[in-house]
């Protein structure tokens, strides 16, 4: 037990104590008395910038019914790329729509430090945006972008930026392997191998799990049905939040790339049979694609039915 000294970050689940005076009414005596504090903990928030897949929700060039539906409808049934921002200081994915996130929701990625990117696909890894890191297109002062990723996305964005000399004062070019752990200040950044097919055969796409404080949040875009050893990770860990991939949403059976909504709740249902998730533990579903069918006014009672959040562009989960 740990002698408090109370600033609001204190450790999730830690019991703290301070001396105190206390006066009794019957002794008509001071004493000295500990007071036991049992922290609820920090918490952690992820934010979805966008929940859609590649195409977005109207798709760019679409008039199907679910893009006429969703154009009609608008709010939240409008949807961007998918990326997410976890507590405003760690990135996953930086998508063709990045821009447009950070005008809507009025952020300032200018002291982003840590970019997390799941694969080299362009609505994960816009990396040519990138290039406005550099000098020309900002000012001086601003912290370094530490950007992570696989070998395959690195190299994409090395080779790029080569052109433009040294970039150390801007970028630092982090290459992960899958369940490399990366401590970002008291967050750790866990990569797993995701089931997704890229443009290079050599490529390991990758999901995240983001934790702080024995709190975990698990972001896994652009997945199909888990690797046996993601399997294995996850189901040694307690998992506080799930972003799944739903990109197939009601469509027929799931792909080896991506899931639908059948299989975000079988994830459930086998993580909660091997105790990763509980009660409280808050599900979300994202990435949706117009190919999937799925319209939020109309399906998010569908979702909510199974314990599942259906999400949309702007949502906010805290654990
Ligand atoms: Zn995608
Ligand atoms: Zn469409
Ligand atoms: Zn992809």
């Amino acid at each position: 037990m740990k002698k408090g000294k109370f600033a609001g970050e204190e450790e999730a689940g830690t019991r703290y104590w301070i001396s105190a005076p206390y006066f009794c009414d019957f002794c008509f005596m001071f004493y000295d008395i500990i007071v036991v504090y049992i922290n609820g903990g920090v918490k952690m928030k992820i934010k979805l910038l966008g929940t859609a897949a590649f195409e977005g929700i109207p798709a760019l060039f679409c008039r199907c019914d679910i893009c006429q539906e969703s154009r009609k409808l608008g709010g939240k049934n409008i949807r961007m790329r998918s990326s997410a921002l976890v507590d405003n200081k760690i990135g996953l994915d930086f998508t063709n729509d990045t821009l447009a996130h950070i005008h809507n929701y009025n952020l300032d990625f200018s002291v982003l430090e840590h970019l997390f990117i799941g694969h080299s696909h362009s609505d994960h890894f816009n990396y040519y945006d990138l290039e406005a890191k550099l000098k020309w297109y900002t000012n001086e002062g601003n912290p370094v972008l530490n950007v992570y990723g696989n070998k395959v996305s690195i190299e994409m964005l090395s080779s790029y930026l080569e052109k433009f000399g040294d970039i150390s004062p801007y970028m630092k070019l982090h290459v992960l392997e899958p369940f490399t752990q990366t401590k970002v200040e008291d967050y750790t950044v866990t990569a797993l191998p995701a089931t997704h097919i890229t443009d290079f055969p050599e490529e390991k796409a990758l999901v995240y799990v983001i934790e702080r404080n024995g709190k975990r949040i698990f972001y896994g875009l652009d997945s199909g049905w888990y690797y046996d050893e993601t399997w294995e990770y996850l189901k040694t860990i307690h998992l506080d939040c799930m972003v799944l991939d739903c990109t197939n949403g009601f469509a027929e059976g799931g792909t080896s790339n991506h899931m639908s909504f059948k299989e975000n709740v079988n994830v459930v249902k086998k993580l909660t049979e091997a105790g990763s998730l509980n009660a409280s533990s808050k599900i979300v579903s994202t990435h949706f694609s117009h190919n999937g069918k799925v319209v939020y006014d109309r399906h998010c009672e569908e979702f909510a039915g199974q314990g599942i959040i259906m999400s949309y562009d702007g949502i906010e989960i805290e654990v």
